[in-house]
């Protein structure tokens, strides 16, 4: 007998026709002998809605109210999800983030799970019931407030379950058939990958598939839980996320993973910064006292003329507004000339281990993008990843030939089941 979790997205729960579905197959996996929790996202884009609500009631939303509405959407879908397999005659009890003991810091918007107390999941289990967890929601002891995870978190609800009940497996069920080589929606040609270590998976996360949320994918390294990532929509294997890819299967570590696309970047360049020592540090102080989390930085050769620099860096489109608030006020302070907001960019990031070891990556993605007329404005690299910004409007394009330039491309087009790609 196992112990099993079951993450199912909300493209997974979208109707109630997907969660009479989803409850028949929770249902064959508790009937063959295996005690199961079930984590929950809300309905279909019920998230998003429930967002752009806010939004209309009021522009900046306080994060306590926000948490509040937001965790709503999940409390839905599990009381749907514990009826539905009640109805099939199986027992079954929902829980919300609180009641199964998920407790956060105080973060209202990105909480970070700090402990996981499952007595009374534990307890249904130990009685025969399906235990129903809510995703994406958990209880901060201090302020005594509901705190969410950031978007993306029922992942990680999951994960610290399996890691809390030591679950012999965490199974995470979306809407297309496990990791792919890249996005199947706007990659058709991507391949379905079947092993891929945590390492990769965390840059590919970071780098924007999200297939895995960045913190579920960290926690599970952490935790030692091996994912995997499968469709709800069929039978079929999924992708395993492991530690390490085992050097005894003598599995040769292919050259690249994947290759992951990011539009929810910004760039803000700040003009004629005096090329002297500290302006650098002045302004990324600045930014950081805005909360703003930068990704690439690019600083040019200061003109002779005037020994005067441009520095660019990206930021997510959130952080935006914060951060160009913060930095016009200090601008006699820093001594710039001006500031340019530019949304319009996309990031292409190249993905693999084998990076390492091999040369002439960075010279066939450069070619590939140069043959296909798409201009790079900014390059980042790490060990095991190359990223570069270009316009958002032919980011799509990039990632194609990217793909084919690596010999990514599969024979058959990658199948998507359900969702909105919201
Ligand atoms: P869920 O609602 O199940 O959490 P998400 O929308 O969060 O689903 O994640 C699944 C989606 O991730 C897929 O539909 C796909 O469009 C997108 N995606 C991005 N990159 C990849 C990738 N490399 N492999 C698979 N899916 C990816
Ligand atoms: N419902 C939340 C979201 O849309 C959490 C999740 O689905 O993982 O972000
Ligand atoms: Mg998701």
């Amino acid at each position: 007998m196992s112990l099993i979790v079951q993450k199912y997205g909300g493209s997974s729960v979208a109707d109630a026709e997907s969660i009479k579905r989803v409850a028949k197959r929770i249902v064959e996996t508790r009937k063959a002998g295996n005690d199961v929790v079930v984590v929950v996202s809300a309905m279909g884009d019920t998230t998003d809605e429930l967002m752009d609500l806010a939004n209309e009631v009021v522009p900046l939303p306080s994060g306590r109210e926000l948490d509040m509405l937001l965790t709503a959407g999940e409390r839905i879908s599990m009381a749907l999800l514990a009826m539905a397999i009640k109805g099939l005659g199986v027992e079954a009890r929902s829980y919300t983030g609180s009641q199964a003991g998920v407790i956060t810091d105080g973060q209202h918007g990105s909480a970070r799970i700090m402990d996981v107390t499952p007595g009374r999941v534990r307890a249904a289990l130990d009685e025969g019931a399906v235990a129903i967890v809510a995703g994406f929601q958990g209880f901060n002891r201090g302020s005594g407030d509901i705190t969410t995870l950031g978007r993306g978190g029922s992942d990680t609800t999951a994960v610290a379950l399996a890691a809390a009940l030591k679950a012999d497996v965490c199974e995470i069920y979306t809407d297309v058939d496990g990791i792919f080589t890249s996005d199947p929606r706007q990659v058709p040609a991507a391949q379905k990958i079947a092993v891929i270590t945590s390492e990769e998976m965390l840059e590919l996360a970071a780098a924007g598939a999200k297939v895995l949320y960045i913190r579920a994918v960290e926690y599970a390294r952490r935790h030692g839980v091996t994912l995997h990532v499968r469709s709800s929509f069929n039978n079929n294997e999924g992708t395993l996320v492991v530690n390490s890819v085992d050097g005894e299967s003598n599995v040769e570590e292919p050259l690249i993973a994947g290759v992951a696309a990011d539009l929810s970047q910004a760039k803000i360049t700040v003009v004629g910064v005096p090329d002297i020592p500290g302006k650098a540090a002045q302004i990324f102080t600045i930014i950081a006292g805005a909360n703003a989390n930068i990704d690439m930085i690019v600083q040019n050769v200061s003109a002779a003329s005037t020994n005067r620099t441009d520095i660019s860096f990206t930021l997510p489109k959130t952080d935006g507004a914060g951060a160009l608030a913060a930095l016009e006020s200090s601008k006699s302070d820093v001594g710039f000339e001006n500031l340019i907001y530019d949304d319009q960019i996309g990031k292409l990031s190249l993905v693999g281990a084998g990076m390492r070891t091999n040369a002439g990556v960075s010279a066939t993605l450069f070619t590939s993008l140069y043959e296909a007329g798409i201009n790079i404005e900014m390059i980042s690299t790490s060990e095991i990843r190359i990223s570069v910004v270009t316009r958002a409007d032919t980011l799509t394009e990039a990632v194609r030939v990217v793909h084919t330039a690596f010999g990514l491309d599969g024979e058959t087009e990658a199948v998507v089941h359900g969702g909105t790609g919201r």
